[in-house]
């Protein structure tokens, strides 16, 4: 009976380690950003990434030939769930993205000349990479409808297209472009991904947007989103990442994985959201009593335990069957995640900002913070409501429409079907009467 919600003692442990680091030597950090710049923090990750490699906890995510550990995915969920409670603690553990996904691209699809050249250079920290596959005016929520294109040309390609959203774009050494290769083949088979130095020729970063979560124009900061024109961009065929044609299907691969660590990095940002709700309800007094006995404040935490255990488990459920099943066995359960646990998590947060009043509007806490970066969760990596329809179609393979137009629930249409089945009954009921 292998329905088991415990977790093995010895990765417990190692859970633990990690969640003790994190809290002690990671959060102080997060407090002297703007003093210590990217540099700065780089030094003071430093001495955690020693004993994160020391440990054996070092990019998990890849297999051991790779350095990874070879983890299934409920295991980085729940590592996730950690690394979630602070913007900067994936960068100390080697699985920050977007190079996370980009490496398990290139281990997936790459050549080894591929895999020399960039995927060990950026598990060792020495490149940076982007992925560059949303554009302004096509390609977005519908990859299929993207306009960049790379033409082949004797031994090179060619590529054109305009892109924007390519998160670390600015500091990228080199960007996984996503074209299209194929025009005339079937939707999902049209686009290719390609690996294209940042310094070739032709490609442009024009600017990073700024956004809710960096609200001020700025450029070549980590965690920033590029605005990049491609233009007449010639690299050789070797730059070609898996087959032509395969993009969609590579892209998948890696999207799915990432959606379960995504859904667990946001429990991790609500639970301390939610401990700050708590928190505040302890200690602040207002009409009569502290919040914790005004009946809405005990509704928006019983709510937020509640949702916060339901989407956990949801996630890691869709990380077991991933697990035990396989990626695409898992589409409907990680479509379900996607959308409910970025909505826990905007609810969460909001909650909890609303239990802090001004204070929690002020940047004093890290609340507002959570709350730009959980609105930008439910647009990221595929809108809601793409999901949500994706999840609708899934279920409705399960139905069927009634030949009659009949409800199969309708109550006087079943009355007189089991009028026909227990006749000898009712014949029997009645004789007696
Ligand atoms: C913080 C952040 C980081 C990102 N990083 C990257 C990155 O590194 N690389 C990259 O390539 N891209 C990146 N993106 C882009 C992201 O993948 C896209 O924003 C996302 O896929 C949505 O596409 P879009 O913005 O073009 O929205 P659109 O496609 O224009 O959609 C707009 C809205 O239309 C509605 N909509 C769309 N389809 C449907 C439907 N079927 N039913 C109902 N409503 C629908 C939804 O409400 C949706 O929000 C990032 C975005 C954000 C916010």
């Amino acid at each position: 009976m292998p329905w088991d919600f415990s977790t093995e003692p010895a990765f417990q442990r190692q859970l633990d380690w990690m969640n003790e680091v994190v809290r002690t030597r990671i959060w102080p950090l997060e407090t002297l950003l703007d003093e210590l710049g990217w540099e700065g923090l780089q030094r003071g990750l430093a001495p955690v990434q020693q004993d994160v490699r020391a440990r054996g906890l070092w990019a998990a995510h890849l297999d051991p030939e790779l350095g990874g550990q070879g983890y299934g995915q409920v295991k980085l969920g729940l590592m996730h769930e950690i690394l979630g409670t602070s913007p900067i603690a994936p960068l100390a553990f080697g699985n920050a993205a977007p190079d996370s996904g980009n490496s398990e691209i290139l281990a997936l699809a790459g050549t080894p000349e591929q895999k020399e050249r960039y995927l060990y250079p950026l598990l060792a920290g020495d490149l940076k990479s982007a992925f560059s596959m949303t554009e302004p005016d096509s390609a977005g929520s519908d990859p299929t409808l993207l306009k960049t294109r790379a033409v082949r040309d004797g031994e090179r390609w060619v590529i054109d297209g305009h892109k924007w959203f390519s998160s670390n774009g600015s500091i990228a050494d080199f960007l996984i472009v996503m074209a299209v290769t194929d025009p005339d083949a079937r939707p999902h088979q049209r686009a290719s991904m390609f690996l294209v130095d940042a310094d070739t020729p032709g490609v442009e970063i024009i600017r990073d947007v700024a956004t809710m979560e960096h609200p001020w124009e700025s450029f070549g900061r980590y965690g920033n989103h590029a605005e990049i024109r491609y233009e007449n961009v010639s690299v050789p065929a070797e730059a070609l990442l898996g087959a032509q044609g395969a993009g969609f299907l590579i892209a998948q691969q890696r999207l799915y994985p990432g959606r379960i660590h995504h859904c667990m990095r946001w429990l991790g940002v609500a639970r301390r959201a939610f401990d700050m709700l708590c928190e505040r309800s302890l200690y602040r007094y207002a009409h009569g009593s502290t919040l914790s006995r005004h009946q809405t404040v005990q509704n928006w935490i019983a709510d937020s335990a509640a949702e916060m255990q339901a989407a956990r488990l949801m996630t890691l459920h869709a990380a077991w069957k991933m697990d035990t099943e396989g990626v695409l066995a898992a589409r409907e359960e990680i479509g379900l995640i996607k959308f409910y646990g970025a909505q826990v998590l905007h609810d969460v947060v909001d909650r909890a900002i609303q239990a802090h009043g001004a204070l929690g509007y002020s940047t004093d806490l890290p609340l507002e913070a959570m709350y730009r970066y959980a609105r930008a969760a439910r647009i990221y990596d595929g809108p809601d409501e793409v999901h949500r329809a994706s999840v609708a179609r899934q279920v409705l393979r399960g139905y069927e429409a009634p030949a009659d137009g009949i409800p199969s629930e309708h109550v006087p249409a079943r009355r007189e079907a089991a009028r026909h089945q227990f006749a000898g009954l009712l014949d029997a009921v009645t004789a007696n009467d």
